[in-house]
């Protein structure tokens, strides 16, 4: 553990940023006894890890051609059953992780094909996959259009609603003793002969630690202070999606469907998350009319019903995307104290199972998860230090507060512009 004085009045680790990699760290942090202050500029949860559609997906969301990322991937779903059964004993917070599966849908020729082609590569890694006609899938999912051409069940892939598990983990973090400050901006790192030893707010009071977990999300490479030799290559993949609702309640749609770049999650409470665009605008937070149309248009092609839905929220988030995918967790290059946790991209959910034990045995050097998990060290596979240096943008405004008021507006003319 880091070396901070028994009697000091500082915490072991402040964490910039309360989100789905943030608050894992934290809490397996307190579990093995560190004292940990988390702040951040918003409340817990309400980064882009409010927007995710919540699915556990190492097959469907990962690419099973990509063997690294589809064993880390596997790796975090095993764990998902356990760390909801923690959470519940921690919190009393239950969450529901549906297991219905992933129907993944072909509406034309080049779709079937594909599909196809990802039930090879599937076979090829031993995924279970059961190919279905359209009246077999129409039966397992009536509200299905019948101009549907060919469908795959993916049964592993499942799902959860990452809003319970921020607010199930916030409080298992308040209630194993740690500090969440909420509503204040980190200005930048703070150095100490070359080791950080803390962050400065916003109004200039300093946070001083054993050790900085840079946890900001898509965020995190931007934080004034860090030298650029030990910054890593994270940017923001940019992602709008729909949050639907069924005012009869849940039922019309069971498994998570995936058609081309698109989903329809469902969730337990009868509302749907139909999403999503992938984008590469930089910190841009503007909800476009195109997307929303495509997005209705791509769903309802596929199930009719989605255009009977209320629309109750518009979102936007940023993957925090690293070039090689997957995620950054574990020190910083050649400056001792600092620690990075992002780059979890399209799976920050999934990956949250994980995320806290790899940083945790990372800076404990205790180590909890396996040395090999299939043909990969999960611990060497996220290290940051395997990225060179980077260089970035300063000037990039500083984004705004997120929250309820930021992600749900009307879209405006001049979000046309794709
Ligand atoms: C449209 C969309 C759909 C997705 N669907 C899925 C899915 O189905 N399954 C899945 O596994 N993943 C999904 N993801 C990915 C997932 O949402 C992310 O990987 C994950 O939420 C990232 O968590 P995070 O904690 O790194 O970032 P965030 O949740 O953004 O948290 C970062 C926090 O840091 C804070 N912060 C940053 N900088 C500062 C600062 N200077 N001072 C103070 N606070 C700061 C922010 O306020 C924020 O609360 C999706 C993402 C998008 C955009």
């Amino acid at each position: 553990m880091a070396a901070v004085p028994a009697f000091s009045p500082n915490p072991d680790v402040v964490i910039v940023g309360a989100g789905l990699a943030g608050l894992p760290i934290a809490w397996e942090l307190l579990r093995r006894g560190a004292t940990v202050r988390m702040v951040d500029r918003g409340r817990p949860g309400e980064g882009t890890s409010r927007v995710a559609a919540g699915m556990l997906a190492p097959i469907t969301e990962v690419e099973p051609d990509d063997p690294v990322h589809l064993t880390l991937g596997q790796l975090a779903r095993e764990r998902w059953p356990g760390y909801v059964d923690g959470l519940r004993a921690a919190t009393g917070h239950a969450i529901a992780i549906r297991t219905h599966g992933t129907l993944a849908v072909a509406r034309d020729r080049d779709e079937a094909e594909a599909l196809d082609r990802f039930r090879a590569i599937c076979d090829r890694f031993g995924l279970a996959t059961e190919r279905l006609m359209p009246s077999a899938a129409r039966k397992r999912e009536p509200a299905l259009a019948p101009t549907l051409r060919l469908a795959l069940e993916i049964p592993d892939d499942a799902a959860v609603d990452p809003r319970t598990v921020t607010a199930a983990l916030a409080a298992a973090v308040v209630a194993a003793g740690g500090t969440i400050e909420s509503g204040c901006e980190v200005r930048g790192l703070v150095l100490d002969g070359g080791r950080a030893v803390g962050v400065e707010r916003a109004d200039g009071t300093t946070v001083r630690a054993g050790a900085v977990v840079i946890a900001g999300g898509a965020e995190s490479a931007r934080l004034a202070g860090v030298p650029d030799h030990a910054r890593v290559p994270v940017r923001p993949v940019k992602g709008q999606l729909l949050m639907l609702r069924d005012p009869a309640g849940p039922g019309m749609v069971e498994r998570v469907l995936r058609f081309g770049p698109g989903y329809l999650v469902p969730r337990d409470d009868g509302r749907y998350v139909l999403g999503a665009t992938t984008e590469e605008r930089g910190f841009d937070r503007t909800v476009t009319a195109w997307a929303v149309h495509d997005l209705l248009r791509d769903g309802s092609e596929l199930v009719p019903g989605v255009l009977d839905l209320e629309l109750v929220e518009t979102l936007v988030g940023w993957r925090p995307t690293s070039p090689d995918g997957l995620p950054v967790v574990g020190p910083a290059r050649d400056i001792d104290g600092l620690w990075w946790a992002t780059g979890q991209h399209r799976n920050g959910v999934l990956f949250a199972s994980i995320t806290g034990a790899l940083l945790a045995d990372a800076l404990t050097g205790d180590r909890t998860l396996p040395g090999r998990y299939g043909a990969i060290d999960p611990l060497a596979v996220v290290d940051p230090r395997r990225f060179a240096s980077v260089t970035l943008d300063r000037d990039d405004p500083p984004a705004r507060p997120t929250g309820p008021a930021d992600d749900v507006r009307a879209p405006r003319k001049e979000d046309h512009a794709r």
